[in-house]
């Protein structure tokens, strides 16, 4: 019945991400997927996370299902994550949030939301992308394309082709932005950018779809969400997802929200609504256990304030390995401008390796990059750092 159907090739992250478990190379260096690891190469159980579990182990509690639109403290917890603990709009009610299924959940939700909303509007992502946002908005009906976004060239944003192309398009048309640590570039709009671009959305009528899968791993965890309360303060109707995989290290717990600005309290009400109905329709209703634990860390005075100091470490932690490669290949490779390690931000780095200098990376010194050239910065630490940047000199000198 099935033999007609095409083989799903698998992540091509994920297939190298295999391959590189089964090297040998004994000083090998996984860059591949988009981890937090730390200096030990090890993927962190926050202290925070680790408390808040051991209360709950002490008396273990039933596991009815949550509501479709996740825990109420869980999604307050989120909106103060997002917007600022006092931005007028949550004291409004104006947004509607939802605990998702992680980043991709919030995605998915929030896409066939908006389709239903604008069945014939298209979305707009960025050039290049997160593979997934094409895949995730083509599975809600959502037809797909791209705007300017990275110069290979100067390695930089290409902001003005950008704007223009964003000016260009239909109303009523869904722009994916990346709040912070645009994946793969790690190059995001300044703030005065920002700036620029949010008239530009208000003017064409364009919906945002804010996805901030990566908050507190650039510049902090309120800096890294300015795009975010720009918009709300510029009025737009917008949405946002974000996602708790990386700053809770909470990966497959599969941990995420998804909020909608809207105008008023009725509209965000009818909102929320709809958007349980796509629960309902996706999945029913979000995981308890990691619900629960997300909103004990957000909500415990104690726990937040563990969580904030570990949030910084990791980002001071990818900060360091930034800027001792950008150093050490400096050193090596006095020709060759390494600035886009501290120019860019959060967990990935663009290298504009090609694919010829990839495969020898792997082949020969068991250094595995991505296609792309994309580095996970968090995969080098204090130990692999000295070796990954010499078999960089290898290929590039
Ligand atoms: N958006 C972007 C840009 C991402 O990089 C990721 C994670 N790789 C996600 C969303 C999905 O996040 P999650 O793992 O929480 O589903």
């Amino acid at each position: 019945m099935f033999e007609h159907m095409e083989k799903y090739a698998g992540d091509p992250i994920f297939r190298l991400n295999e391959a590189f478990h089964r090297d040998a190379h004994p000083q090998k260096v996984n860059l591949t997927v988009g981890l937090y690891y730390d200096n030990e190469g090890h993927i962190p159980v926050l202290s925070s996370v680790k408390t808040a579990e051991q209360r709950r182990a002490v008396e273990p509690a039933p596991r009815p299902y949550l509501p479709m639109e996740g825990l109420a403290s869980y999604r307050d917890a989120v909106q103060k994550l997002v917007f600022g603990p006092d931005y007028p709009a949550l004291r409004d009610k104006r947004i509607a949030t939802i605990q998702s299924v992680g980043g991709t959940g919030a995605l998915k939700v929030g896409a066939d939301f908006l389709h239903l909303a604008y069945p014939d509007s298209e979305i707009w992502i960025s050039d290049p992308a997160w593979d997934n946002h094409h895949s995730i908005f083509q599975g809600a009906g959502v037809r797909t394309h791209t705007y300017s976004y990275y110069d290979p060239e100067t390695r930089s944003l290409r902001f003005d082709q950008m704007m223009s192309e964003l000016q260009a398009l239909p109303r009523k048309s869904f722009v994916l932005l990346h709040a912070c640590c645009h994946n793969p570039t790690g190059v995001d709009p300044s703030p005065e950018q920002w700036l620029q671009l949010i008239p530009v959305l208000a003017q064409r009528e364009l919906i945002a779809f804010v996805d901030m899968a990566y908050q507190g791993f650039g510049t902090g965890l309120d800096e890294d969400a300015f795009a975010v309360r720009a918009m709300a303060d510029a009025g737009l109707t917008f949405v946002v997802a974000n996602s708790f995989s990386k700053n809770l290290s909470f990966y497959g717990e599969r941990c995420g929200g998804l909020s909608v600005m809207c105008a008023s309290a009725e509209e965000a009400d009818g909102v929320l609504g709809q958007l349980k109905a796509a629960v309902r329709r996706n999945y029913s209703s979000p995981p308890a256990h990691g619900g629960q634990i997300t909103s004990d860390v957000l909500n415990d005075a104690d726990l937040h304030a563990a969580w904030l100091r570990e949030v910084a470490e990791m980002r001071r932690r990818i900060a360091f390995v930034r800027k001792e490669a950008h150093g050490q290949l400096k050193t090596k490779l006095p020709g060759y401008d390494s600035s886009y390690f501290v120019k860019q931000h959060g967990m990935f780095t663009y290298t504009g390796l090609s694919s010829q200098q990839l495969q020898i990376l792997r082949e020969k010194h068991g250094v595995y990059i991505i296609e792309s050239g994309r580095i996970s910065v968090p995969g080098l630490n204090t130990r692999n750092i000295g070796y990954f940047t010499d078999a960089m000199a290898d290929v590039l000198g």
